[in-house]
């Protein structure tokens, strides 16, 4: 700024000129823009399902659960409380289930002794009447347990409920026995079996190899390839007290991840297990904590149909296996995609050769779903930066520019060295200009414009402060780039960045502090 000040120079007031320029050219080539933004960006939202992955491996799983608990019970016969000894063994507890998982029994209240006759509903708020008039004949809701008669009668001492044509006595609300019946439940042993197929590669494997000692328990570091597993162990690797979620049961996960180098004359394949904490342990008691189901077991008695309603608390194991993870490259000279499915062992990714596959077509009809008018204002032409197409010329070699970049603007990773080489990866397989010079990366993956509607549209209510917006946005971006690169979700989930668009992006919506963490497999 210059040092003189005038008064005149305070009241002054500035504006953008707009010039509107009738012109063919450049009214073709604004069109053509906003055609491409629009389509990018429905077939972006259409075609946007994140969660919805494709399995590369099929799998068959077989589990035998093992152990014996001995239960103490009590029992009320004749108004004598009574402790009861009983031994639960395999078909006791548990319970065929159907898919990948199995059943544990922990838990359980019994009514014994039901049969079909009139008795007085169980008392609760919704239950109690002091007369005729609170009940009503035929009447039954879904909580209830039979069909009222209309009357109202004693239930104990002075509590009154209406009566109900149903399996009696009633099953009473209680709460699941502390500590939990079959809390010995934890030293049972769980043997998985699971034989995989990955179905392009013509190679089945399983879990089971005939050496395998089978009179292992598994342990993470110790034995981490025994199929066998002792319950209370898999709850302390996730930090889990199996006592505590015996009383109300819940679900847990049981991962196998199948780390396989496909691409090699041998097969290495081998499974890894981890285990997660599938039901909320947060939830409170008015959210139905915990995993339960009732279940009947029927006899005869004097001829007459009876049944003891049991129950059941305890915990589901669900067993979900996954595949090697692919990863998908594109370079912007190929009209391909390169699909890589081994491990990089330091090799750059850039050099990895991997197998084609062809890049899915953008469906253009999806055009019309979008009802937005979405586009950046109008070019000034004459403006530099504007309307340029992919240059030709390449970019002069940046100094920091690494061997295995083709663009010269990529940079070297920041990631520990055992990772760094999956970020070695240009945009280009031979030289020539880098794709994050073109107009369209510019429109599609750096405009804050776009990034923010999409946010939007997937949040419409999101309010972003200052500290999350750049990290959204800076995700967003990527998403954008892999969409757009990669045209189906399924792969864009699995597309690695070339490092010139990462960093570009990084630069337009950097992180205040920290490292950037680069890209997580989702397993
Ligand atoms: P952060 O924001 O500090 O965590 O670090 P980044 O800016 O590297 O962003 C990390 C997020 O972006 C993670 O969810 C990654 O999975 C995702 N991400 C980073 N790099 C890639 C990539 O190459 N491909 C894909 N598909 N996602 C990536
Ligand atoms: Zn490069
Ligand atoms: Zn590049």
């Amino acid at each position: 700024m210059p040092a003189c000040c005038s008064c005149s120079d305070v009241f002054q007031y500035e504006t953008t000129k707009v010039t509107r320029i009738q012109s063919m050219n450049y009214g073709t080539i604004k069109w053509f823009f906003h055609v491409i933004v629009f389509s990018y960006v429905s077939f972006a939202l259409v075609s946007d399902k994140l969660y919805q992955r494709k399995e590369p491996v099929i799998s068959s799983v077989h589990t035998k659960v093992k152990g014996i608990a001995e239960v103490k019970e009590e029992i009320v016969e004749n108004g004598v409380k009574k402790l009861v000894h009983s031994v639960f063994d395999t078909a006791d507890y548990t319970f065929p289930l159907q898919g990948n998982s199995f059943f544990v029994m922990t838990n359980f209240l019994k009514t014994e002794g039901q049969q079909q006759r009139l008795c007085p509903e169980y008392p609760t708020r919704r239950t109690l009447c002091s007369s005729d008039r609170g009940c009503k004949k035929g009447w039954m809701d879904p909580q209830s347990k039979g069909i009222q008669t209309g009357r109202c009668v004693v239930y104990e001492g002075n509590r009154k409920t209406c009566e109900v044509s149903a399996w009696c006595p009633i099953e009473a609300v209680g709460e699941a026995p502390r500590p939990a019946l079959l809390n010995s439940a934890e030293n049972f042993t769980v043997l998985i079996k699971n034989n995989i197929d990955f179905p392009g590669h013509n190679y089945t494997t399983r879990n089971i190899l005939p050496g395998l000692n089978i009179t292992c328990t598994f342990h993470k570091t110790q034995n981490p390839q025994c199929p066998i597993f002792r319950l209370g162990d898999i709850f302390r690797e996730t930090g889990d007290h199996f006592s505590d979620v015996a009383i109300q049961g819940g679900i847990m996960g049981i991962e196998i991840y199948w780390d396989c180098n496909l691409d090699r004359w041998f097969h290495h394949c081998r499974p890894k297990y981890s285990f997660r904490r599938l039901d909320d342990k947060t939830t409170n008691v008015s959210l139905y904590p915990g995993y339960n189901f009732r279940y009947a077991k029927y006899y005869k008695e004097n001829n007459v149909e009876k049944r003891t309603l049991i129950k059941v608390f305890g915990i589901r194991f669900d067993i979900l296996v996954f595949g090697t993870t692919l990863k998908y490259v594109s370079f912007v000279d190929e009209s391909h995609i390169r699909m890589v499915n081994q491990k990089l062992l330091g090799r750059s990714l850039q050099d990895v050769k991997g197998q084609e596959v062809p890049r899915p077509a953008v469906d253009f009809t999806d055009l019309s779903k979008l009802p937005l008018a979405l586009h950046d204002p109008p070019p000034i032409p004459g403006q530099p930066g504007e309307m340029q197409l992919l240059r030709e010329e390449v970019t002069p070699r940046s100094r920091d520019s690494p061997v295995w970049c083709q663009c010269g603007s990529c940079l070297p990773s920041q990631l520990p060295k055992s990772h760094r080489c999956l970020e070695e990866l240009c945009c280009r397989k031979k030289p020539g200009a880098c794709i994050t010079t073109s107009e369209l990366f510019r429109k599609l993956v750096l405009s804050r414009h776009v990034l923010q509607f999409l946010l939007l549209y997937q949040e419409p209510l999101l309010a972003l402060d200052v500290d999350s917006t750049n990290s959204r946005l800076r995700h967003c971006a990527y998403r954008c780039y892999a969409t757009w690169r990669f045209g189906s979700q399924d792969m864009a989930d699995f597309a690695i960045l070339p490092s010139c668009c990462r960093w570009r992006i990084r630069k337009e919506f950097p992180k205040s502090e920290g490292q950037y963490s680069g890209f997580k497999s989702p397993y």
